[in-house]
């Protein structure tokens, strides 16, 4: 029966145990399968910002085109509506024209009227008198041709003036019938116009739509992969096999102790925006040796954003320092380190202004101030 009773603990211990580990690998998985959503969502948001960025440049060429067309108009305009004032001075010469043609036309009229009526008032008289004073039949026969020579010659040139007037009157009705077309037309264009600004202002629109949607994409995947950040850390955290040894560590800078800039809130050096300091800073000069602060497994080496060139350890117990802005990184990832042992040379690279050690320590992901962990 004790035996039993012992075998039954046993087993259940075993169970208990499995289910355990079963958990803690669920867990990752879990983790694993979330980081990959979360990895998924980005790729799908970068698409859509590309997508996003052609339809912009899509957009941008359609306004380009509707304002030269726009231009284009404008310039033909000006050129008809130049056209309009030209003809408009044109009736108004083939106005006055026609005024002085009808002025000369009746002057012309008043003479042969007035001749006509000189001699119709002295009656045949005086035509007699003109042609009794004939000196002879011959005489009389010439005067009498001067007299109707005279007459043909008044007559013939009102007809020319009547001509003339007539040319004029068909002119300027002809110049306002190409007034007329051209005001039409220029009406037409005008609404032409009006049409291509009401689609630019829509293309416009269209835009700012765009832009606003591309900022939003942005800041979603801002977060998302500050989200991603975490469940990487989380992993790690979750993976790391070893338990941190504790204790202090050792100072990563050998030879070089002054901290340029500590840990915690700071006017940021470049960004110059309030940000929080997730290390200290080293002065180092370029090339000196950067050796680990604590024994542990490299799970990264090389480039990471304003980082530049970094070296990551894990510590086990959730710990990982972080070394930035290397110069060379002489570690390699998935590589255990010993305490002290030299990972790379100092430098410049990433969001940086000068040589120096970028040193952090985090506590399951969470940054705390090194200097718990270091003194210079
Ligand atoms: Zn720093």
């Amino acid at each position: 029966m004790r035996k039993n009773k012992i075998i039954t603990l046993i087993i259940s211990l075993i169970m208990v145990l499995f289910m355990i580990i079963e958990s803690f690998a669920v867990g990752v998985n879990n983790d694993k399968k979330k980081l990959n959503e979360v990895t998924n969502k980005i790729k799908k948001i970068q698409s859509d910002k590309k997508e996003n960025k052609k339809k912009q440049e899509t957009v941008r060429e359609e306004i380009r085109r509707l304002e030269n067309e726009i231009q284009k108009l404008e310039r033909e305009l000006q050129s008809i509506e130049n056209n309009v004032s030209k003809t408009k001075k044109e009736i108004e010469t083939a106005k006055n024209d026609l005024t002085r043609a009808e002025k000369d036309i009746s002057d012309k009229k008043d003479i042969l009227d007035s001749r006509l009526r000189v001699m119709y008032e002295n009656g045949n008289v005086g035509y007699l008198e003109v042609l009794l004073d004939s000196e002879n039949f011959a005489d009389l026969m010439s005067r009498l041709d001067m007299i109707k020579k005279i007459f043909k010659k008044d007559i013939e040139l009102l007809k020319y003036l009547k001509q003339q007037r007539d040319l004029i009157e068909a002119k300027k009705k002809s110049l306002e019938v190409h007034k007329s077309e051209l005001i039409s037309l220029l009406n037409q264009m005008k609404n032409k116009k009006e049409k291509l600004r009401v689609s630019r202002g829509e293309m416009e629109r269209v835009k700012k739509k765009l832009m606003k949607d591309y900022a939003a994409l942005e800041a979603e995947e801002d977060e998302l992969v500050k989200l991603a950040r975490r469940i990487e850390e989380e992993i790690r955290r979750k993976q790391s096999s070893a338990k941190y040894v504790g204790g202090k560590m050792t100072w990563p800078a050998p030879g070089y102790h002054r901290i340029t800039s500590p840990f915690g809130y700071r006017i940021h050096p470049i960004l110059k925006t309030k940000k929080l300091h997730t290390g200290i800073d080293i002065g180092i000069p370029l090339g000196k040796n950067i050796v680990a602060a604590q024994s542990g497994k490299v799970i990264h080496a090389g480039w990471l954003g304003g980082y530049g060139k970094v070296v990551m350890i894990d510590h086990g117990g959730g710990i990982v320092t972080l070394y930035a802005h290397n110069s060379r990184i002489l570690v390699k990832e998935g590589q255990n380190v010993s305490r002290g042992q030299v990972i790379s040379k100092c430098g410049s690279t990433g969001m940086s202004t000068g040589p120096h050690l970028h040193f952090e320590v985090r506590e399951n992901g969470k940054f705390v101030d090194p200097l718990k962990y270091v003194r210079p």
